[in-house]
């Protein structure tokens, strides 16, 4: 299996290339020349557990991996005394009405929040990767983060051999135990920095550096070379497709569904739409997915492009109380776009220039049809979230973070106004401790008190387990406070690597 660019069809990059480079050369992101059809084997990998459905949908794509590698990457990754119910995922199912709900809780790792399902086992892919690819170069890992990145990378990075992670947060961008869980990360090879902007900013700049050709010689000449921990990074998608690939596997297992073509719909709370690619992708391989349904806050540029074909960031930004979905520009709408206009560079790269100097872009019509009929969109702001929350605690038990508020809310929405009843998946992204007082505040609990005090609250309310790593975080100690200009990333991150302009 080898990997083509979004830019440049032309190209062709084995697995272990595209992870240890994370963006390719001309901007492009990387996607697989094909995508396996798994519907003859889907009888077979719902009798196994989810590492060794991970290890045989990893050996499908990463053909320049051994066997022993993958399980030596699977294996550390997804160890049982890493996630707080052994298995990395966990699915609860809530009847609501006439809705079937399936909450696929992806936040019981070591970050509690979804990314660690993923970065907790690019590390090891990476440096698998940088054996074969780049033989005693140092990987140096830039993070633009809106909260929930940064931590998951930096605590799966840290203090692993030949890498070394900078990690840039939006100044005002993330909830107070994001920064708290940023800023007092150990390792030896990890580095936080605030930067005035906000997400937008974080993304482009970093993005500047990564493919800026003058800086990535100085690198080599340091025997270094940068490489991605966002979800542009292919190694970061492919974890996430398992996770799908495996829940609709376990509800056959379970007798929820009647059989393998049993369609379901997905829905996701979405940012920088990686977590929902990874479902479109299960798609692709033959999980009989219904409608992804992609939820967006008050930053809405999805709804409006799923539901209109323009993708247009001239809008304000907003602050929200889900601020991992603080994004205008989501990077991996790339991909689909790539793969629904007919693997068309042309078509892609048009728009994506245009994004850049317009800020803008329409696609053409097939492409647009096919949008549509993939996927269905809504958003909700920061009050309807709060009440979201309120709502499902009250009627159903059951507490959600932000994020996840808000996919529940607009999947109502849109049964609503589809009633398509059809059994849902909803992507569940983060613990409801990582933004405890917007969810203490939304379920009625006074907020004006410190934030553990605030988390205990929570707790006596809803019964809901205090994970045991944010407890953790109370007495540590404050090791980061850089803060940088937009334009300055460029000469922190040389400045921090000891390389001289
Ligand atoms: C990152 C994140 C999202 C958005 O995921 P994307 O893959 O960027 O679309 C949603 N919820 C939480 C809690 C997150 O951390």
């Amino acid at each position: 299996m080898f990997y083509k660019s979004t830019r440049d069809d032309s190209l062709k990059v084995t697995a272990s290339q595209a992870i240890a480079q994370g963006i390719s050369n001309e901007g492009g992101l990387f996607i697989p020349e094909s995508f396996p059809d798994i519907k003859g084997e889907l009888e077979s990998l719902s009798k196994l557990n989810y590492i060794e459905r991970a290890k045989k949908i990893f050996s499908f794509f990463l053909t320049d991996f051994t066997e022993d590698e993958i399980a030596y990457c699977v294996e550390n990754a997804y160890r049982p005394e890493k996630f707080e119910n052994s298995a990395p995922t966990k699915v609860v199912k809530i009847l609501d009405g006439e809705k079937t709900i399936y909450s696929l809780e992806l936040w019981h790792g070591p970050t509690c929040a979804f990314k660690d399902m993923a970065l907790q086992i690019l590390p090891y892919f990476l440096t698998t990767s940088l054996k074969k690819n780049a033989q005693g170069k140092k990987a140096v890992i830039l993070v633009a983060t809106s909260g929930d990145t940064g931590k998951a990378a930096l605590e799966g990075f840290k203090d692993v051999e030949n890498t070394e992670i900078i990690v840039f947060y939006p100044e005002n961008g993330v909830s107070p135990m994001q920064l708290r869980q940023m800023a007092t990360q150990e390792g030896n090879n990890v580095c936080v920095c605030a930067v005035k902007g906000n997400f937008d900013d974080c993304q482009t700049q970093v993005k500047r550096v990564f493919t800026d050709p003058e800086i990535k010689a100085q690198l080599a000449e340091n025997n270094m070379m940068f490489s991605s921990a966002n979800s542009i990074n292919w190694g970061r998608l492919l974890p996430q497709v398992v996770y799908y690939i495996s829940t609709y596997l376990d509800l056959y297992a379970e007798g929820e569904i009647e059989n393998l073509e049993t369609p379901v719909n997905v829905v996701v709370p979405t940012g920088n739409f990686g977590n929902i690619l990874a479902a479109y992708y299960a798609k692709l391989m033959g999980i009989p997915f219904g409608k992804f349904i992609c939820a967006s806050n008050s930053n809405n540029v999805l709804t409006d492009f799923i539901s209109g074909g323009t993708y247009n960031k001239n809008r304000p930004f907003f602050t929200t109380n889900s601020p991992s979905m603080d994004i205008l520009v989501s990077s991996n709408l790339e991909r689909l776009l790539y793969h629904l206009s007919g693997n068309s560079t042309e078509s892609v790269k048009k728009w994506m220039n245009e994004l850049n100097t317009d800020g803008s872009y329409t696609i053409d019509e097939s492409t647009a049809e096919k949008v549509f009929e993939l996927f269905a969109a809504g958003c909700c702001d920061d009050e309807a979230t709060g009440k979201t929350i309120a709502e499902k605690f009250e009627n159903l038990n059951y507490l959600l973070d932000t994020h996840t508020a808000v996919a529940f809310n607009v999947y109502d929405s849109y049964v609503e106004n589809t009633k398509d009843v059809r059994p849902a998946i909803i992507a569940s992204t983060a613990s409801p401790y990582k933004f405890s007082k917007s969810v203490a505040q939304a379920i009625g609990l006074d907020t004006d008190k410190d934030e553990y005090e605030i988390i205990a609250d929570v707790n006596a309310k809803s019964g809901l387990n205090i994970p045991e790593s944010l407890l953790a975080l109370k007495d540590k100690e404050v090791r980061f406070n850089n803060l940088t200009d937009r334009d300055t990333i460029k000469d922190f991150v040389l400045t921090k690597l000891g390389i001289n302009k």
